[in-house]
């Protein structure tokens, strides 16, 4: 197949300054959960970026010095020779493709709280730190300033050894540099406080600077924000033409990188639309773009001249090659779930809910788009469509296996089906729209819906290997996290609701209190539905926010502003203990003191059972039987085995399908990236 003409513009290359990208497909600056700690595990994973077709690749934040310290989650460093090494790994393989490798220089300012070196932070001015940790920056003087620019210099050179090609200003996000520019938080008397003029000299000095340093072989790029109070189109920030190249987002994180229930594709439009008609230097921004009409129409309107991107180059790194190749249908496109971004919270490399691969490129060998052949002519039969059964499936047919792909329901999807018609998850869709687009093309896979299968009917197909990914059901009993047992107290059945009910169309109505013991986005996303039908919410979680986990994804704030907005009562840190029918009785975690409140009906988001029946009577009949060489292989996989995020079951399915027939032991796992020995 080849390329449609009408996407020629995305695949022209650009200037940037003193280089050349080789197309419009510029991979941000992202973090990723490796940093510093994870050195080649951050290199494969960028060179199969390069190698899928981006342009432009560049690091996470990456500190110029031990006084920018973000530990524990992983950023970069360029502190010393052995760091230059260690990026030289990513360079490297980033060339190796013709893509340019960016370094996006970092000062944390407020922002790092420097736990691991123990310096004190420096700052516009003397302020708490802005992550929640007990510390105050010290006031920079004119020393520390001296002190900064050149560390920021010296960065700038081992960057060059390092054989990066574009030398970022980092100058937004709250960072250092953006206190410095903001009016909000620049307090300053001397000449980098005050005025505009005053507030962005520093970043002028840096820019002039890292251009007198590498601006011969690099670029230098300036990250900053749209609308930060210095770069309106009333008050352009007063160094249109100074920098090569403007990489421009907005003050708002949950915005620029907001979940797909929230923020949609090409959302910075209207906040960064001015910045082209004040430079004439090539401008990037992000948007969640997938779409190809939609990068060629960002280009074409002159809102950018690159199509950035992090998180459509995690889920699918081969995204502008498959444009390339006219495989627009084979584009795994990024449903905004923001798991990615957990990777860096939880300070765990990055994971990623469309590509399973993402992050064991290195640990592992896997390759987003290629896959080892099969080892046999064996017949799989893989039962149960949803995330785990339809990746599995789409695998081990890349890999040439004869599948024989079984749902009991006419959908296929799994839970990805009923979820994704929840408000605001339509895009989740995309995990099973995906998948059934491979599988549905590949002669060698069969799909039976409408078969709910018996374990004699299993065994009756005679396939060397059964897959079971049955799922699992929510439970009805209140055991969670707060019940270790299941509630004696809970009152008529039919007043108790689960998130399967409300799948199934029996939705409760009236006062209804929902008692979620999940913490993630179920319980908010049901809440929500809920009021749009009418009923009188009222939120209970034993956490002192709703939806808890969602810190690490970037959303929890989001989600109880929608709540509340919503007119949803939450009632944190209370425990659920009774329910008689027309009340329920709460407890307070931290005194135990009760309340109690109206209710008609309760819905429990609680925990799940696995929908391991079928597993286990297979597992009888063919233990049941001496071993044979007819004897099949039996496995169950994602929620059937242990129920978790839909991550978790796209990648139980694919590493079913890599290891099939196989020698990997388990014990593989433990190749760590623990530490860089640059010898
Ligand atoms: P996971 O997240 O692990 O993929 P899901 O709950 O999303 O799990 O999907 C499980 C799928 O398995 C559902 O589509 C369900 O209808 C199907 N299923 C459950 N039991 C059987 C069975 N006995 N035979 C065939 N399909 C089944
Ligand atoms: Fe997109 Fe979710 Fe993958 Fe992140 S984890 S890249 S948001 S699909």
């Amino acid at each position: 197949m080849t390329r449609d003409p009408r996407y020629d513009i995305l695949f022209e290359p650009i200037r940037i300054g003193p280089v050349q990208a080789p197309n419009r497909f510029y991979q941000v600056p992202h973090c990723n959960g490796m940093g510093l700690l994870r050195p080649r595990m951050l290199a494969a994973m960028r060179g199969i970026k390069a190698e899928g077709g981006w342009g432009v690749i560049c690091t996470e934040y990456c500190s110029i010095h031990p006084s920018s310290d973000d530990l524990p989650h992983p950023y970069a460093s360029l502190w010393d020779p052995a760091d230059i090494k260690a990026h030289a790994l990513m360079t490297d393989k980033v060339h190796e493709f013709g893509a340019l490798a960016g370094v996006e220089l970092w000062a944390g300012g407020a922002g790092s709280a420097n736990l691991l070196t123990r310096e004190v932070a420096l700052g516009v001015d003397s302020m708490p730190n802005l992550t929640g940790h007990p510390f105050q920056t010290r006031a920079m003087d004119k020393k520390d300033i001296r002190n900064l620019r050149r560390w920021h210099k010296n960065a700038a050179l081992r960057a060059r050894e390092a054989g990066f090609d574009i030398v970022y200003i980092y100058a937004t996000h709250g960072y250092l540099l953006s206190q410095f520019l903001s009016p909000e938080h620049n307090h300053r008397t001397d000449e980098y406080g005050g005025t505009l003029e005053n507030r962005v000299r520093l970043v002028r000095e840096l820019i002039q600077e890292t251009k007198e340093a590498v601006g011969d072989t690099c670029a230098v790029a300036v990250r900053m924000a749209a609308d930060d109070g210095t770069g309106t189109a009333e008050q352009p920030v007063s160094a249109e033409e100074l920098p090569d190249l403007w990489d421009v987002n907005v003050k708002d994180y949950q915005h620029e990188m907001g979940v797909s229930r929230f923020v949609k594709e090409g959302s910075l439009e209207k906040t960064m639309s001015y910045v082209k008609s004040i430079t004439s230097k090539p401008v990037v921004t992000v948007g969640r773009f997938t779409s190809p009409d939609t990068m060629v129409s960002q280009i074409r309107r002159g809102i950018v001249d690159f199509i950035g991107a992090a998180r459509p180059s995690i889920a699918d790194p081969f995204l502008p090659r498959k444009i390339e190749e006219g495989r627009l249908d084979d584009i795994r496109e990024c449903i905004g779930c923001n798991i990615c971004y957990t990777g860096d919270s939880l300070s765990v490399p990055i994971r990623c809910t469309q590509n399973p691969t993402m992050g064991e490129e290195w640990r592992r060998g896997w390759h987003p788009e290629r896959i080892q052949s099969r080892n046999s002519d064996a017949t799989i039969l893989v039962i149960g469509a949803g995330p785990a059964g339809l990746e599995a499936t789409r695998a081990l047919g890349q890999r040439g296996y004869k599948v024989i792909l079984a749902e009991a329901t006419t959908e296929l999807g799994g839970r990805v089906a009923q979820e994704c018609r929840l408000p605001g998850l339509a895009e989740w869709g995309r995990v099973r729209d995906y998948r059934v687009h491979q599988i549905q093309v590949m002669p060698n896979v069969d799909i039976f819906r409408d078969n709910n299968l018996s374990a004699e009917d299993v065994l009756g197909i005679g396939a060397e290997h059964i897959v079971v990914a049955t799922g699992s059901s929510w439970r009805a009993d209140g055991f969670g996290r707060y019940h270790h047992q299941p509630c004696r107290d809970l009152g008529p059945q039919e007043q108790i609701f689960t998130p399967d009910d409300i799948f199934m169309g029996r939705v409760p109505s009236g006062k209804v209190v929902l008692f979620d013991d999940d913490h993630y986005y179920m319980g908010s996303v049901l809440a929500e539905l809920l009021v749009e039908q009418g009923a009188d919410v009222c939120f209970v979680t034993p956490e002192n926010l709703a939806a808890a986990w969602g810190v690490n994804s970037d959303e929890q704030y989001q989600t109880q502003q929608r709540l509340l907005q919503l007119g949803v009562e939450v009632v944190t840190a209370h425990g659920l203990d009774e329910f008689d029918g027309s009340s329920v009785r709460l407890s307070c975690v931290y005194t135990a003191r009760t309340r109690v409140l109206a209710a008609d009906a309760i819905l429990l988001v609680t925990a799940r059972t696995p929908t391991d029946a079928l597993y286990k009577d297979l597992e009888k009949m063919v233990s049941a039987h001496s071993p044979s060489s007819s004897t099949p292989s039996l496995s169950k996989i994602g929620d059937c085995d242990a129920p978790a995020i839909i991550a978790s079951a796209i990648y139980a399915g694919h590493r079913y399908a890599r290891e099939l027939e196989t020698d990997i032991e388990h014990s593989d796992i433990v190749r760590q990236d623990k530490l860089f020995d640059p010898d």
